[in-house]
């Protein structure tokens, strides 16, 4: 996925906006044209390349176009590694190394290379086809998370170029499935082959990022937690029979009743590191009754009926707790049937701390019924009668590594935003190395319009001001982290 804002800022509300008053030149070294050229280039080429998980898509055709390029520009061959467990999905792992011995575990850059199908008949242009009209690149993956991809490419090529050699290792990896599919390379990379991907940290393009209102940055918002995604099937059978016999037992009412029990349930309360500082940050640019319950929600004990007031606006509400809802239903056979199954989807985002089985015990609790049955989905689709006891995840605390030259160059590109860690509703493969004790934090980079996330959906585009501007970022950002 590509970031969604964790929470929709009251713009009228701000005040923390000084860009506009600031000199538009950016003191940092300026991309080139011909790298902007080079950037360009890239982007087109694995834009036009499906990397869908369907019959027409496949990762290892992008994945082997980048590692060309690598080879091409004199990168070793050890040092771009193509592998993966299926031959549709291969990832590419490319790594420039210190000088010396570094004393400094490496910094890995995650980055996905497939994307979430796209019908030309649902889009103005064709979604697979990169196209510059009015300021924009439209095409599937422009925003989740190609840009990124060739942002990082570009990035590496160029300092490979300049024969910079770092103090620590630096790792890209490109990977497959992170949208779907059943070839995580995420996962299947920190599991499998730790020792190419390990790292001090990752950096994750694929959330967080800078949000304009009206062309003006007003946030740089940096993901340093993301809840957890689990599916759970609620089933209810019974004998069925006759419906012109119809008996109190019923397949569907005791679905629906259970059902109904979620609806008006609501997780507890919670805050971590995280949220605590993005609400603090919050409080300070916001007004009124919004302003005091965020400073209420900070108190020590926290006033639950501010909670409850701002649990009002969705993005919030999941903010503070583990959410699950109904999504999906499926029951009887005929209309002249008594029900024999009835079965629901239920999609949880658990909150960093909890275990999907904690959490498939929990809703056991809230149906309170014995004739249901609770059971697990997996990502591919598996169902188990149990679900993981994943390791919780602890947020980590923002490192001034990451987050003091992250802060200078967004003030440096960005001016007068100001750069708040968040905690991301939705999830994104940082799940797998968070999992593995490697902290993450997402920051893409691109600055996008708050109301103009496309991820997912049609006419996807990035404007090509902020490819740029991102271009100029990771350069810098690369070299910060790296040292020398
Ligand atoms: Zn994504």
């Amino acid at each position: 996925m590509r970031s969604i804002f964790p929470a929709v800022l009251a713009s009228a509300s701000m005040g923390i906006c000084v860009s506009s008053a600031l000199p538009a030149q950016s003191p940092l070294p300026a991309t080139t044209a011909e790298d902007r050229a080079l950037a360009r280039s890239i982007l087109r080429e694995i834009i036009e390349i499906n990397t869908t998980d369907t019959p027409k898509g496949n990762v290892t055709t992008a994945t082997m176009a980048m590692r060309k390029r690598l080879l091409d520009a004199g990168f070793a061959p050890q040092d771009v590694q193509l592998l993966g467990p299926d031959p549709r999905k291969q990832n590419l792992v490319v790594r420039i190394h210190a000088a010396g011995s570094p004393a400094e575990k490496p910094v890995l850059f995650l980055c996905h290379m497939d994307v979430v199908e796209a019908l030309r008949s649902d889009w103005t242009t064709d979604p697979f086809q990169l196209v510059e009209k009015e300021g924009f690149y439209y095409g599937r993956g422009t925003q989740d998370m190609k840009d990124g991809d060739a942002a990082l490419v570009t990035t590496f090529l160029r300092l490979h170029r300049e024969g910079y050699r770092p103090k620590r290792d630096l790792i890209l990896a490109l990977t497959a499935d992170e949208e779907g599919g059943r070839f995580n390379g995420a996962q299947w990379l920190v599991e499998q082959h730790r020792e190419l991907v390990d790292a001090a940290f990752v950096i994750n393009p694929d959330a967080g990022g800078v949000e304009l209102v009206n062309g003006r940055a007003v946030v740089a918002a940096v993901e340093a937690t993301e809840k957890v995604y689990s599916d759970f099937q609620v089933t209810a059978v019974n004998r069925g029979g006759h419906s012109s016999l119809p008996r109190p037992d019923n397949a569907i009412y005791e679905l629906t009743a259970a059902l109904n029990k979620l609806q008006a349930y609501s997780f507890p309360f919670e805050m971590n590191e995280v949220t605590k500082a993005y609400f603090t940050s919050l409080a300070g640019q916001e007004t009124g009754q919004t302003a005091a319950d965020m400073k209420a929600i900070l108190a020590t004990p926290p006033d639950l009926a501010a909670a409850a007031r701002l649990s009002a606006e969705p993005s919030f509400n999941s903010n503070f707790r583990t959410t699950c809802v109904a999504t999906r239903l499926n029951a009887g056979v005929a209309n002249n049937a008594l029900p024999q199954t009835a079965q629901a989807n239920v999609n949880c985002r658990i909150y960093p701390g909890h275990t999907p089985e904690e959490i498939r015990q929990q809703l056991i609790g809230i149906f309170g019924d014995s004739k249901l049955t609770v059971t697990y989905v997996s990502d591919s689709g598996e169902v188990a009668d149990t679900a993981p006891e994943r390791k919780p995840i602890v947020p980590p605390t923002p490192i001034p590594e990451v987050f003091e030259p992250l802060t200078r160059l967004t003030e440096a590109i960005w001016p007068g935003t100001p750069v708040t860690a968040v905690m991301e509703n939705g999830a994104s493969d940082s799940i797998y190395f968070a999992q593995a004790g490697i902290p993450c934090y997402g920051f893409s980079g691109i600055a996008l319009e708050r109301d103009d996330d496309r991820a997912h959906g049609r006419d996807e585009r990035l404007p090509v001001d902020s490819y740029w501007k991102s271009l100029d970022f990771f350069y810098s950002f690369a070299k910060a982290l790296g040292g020398n």
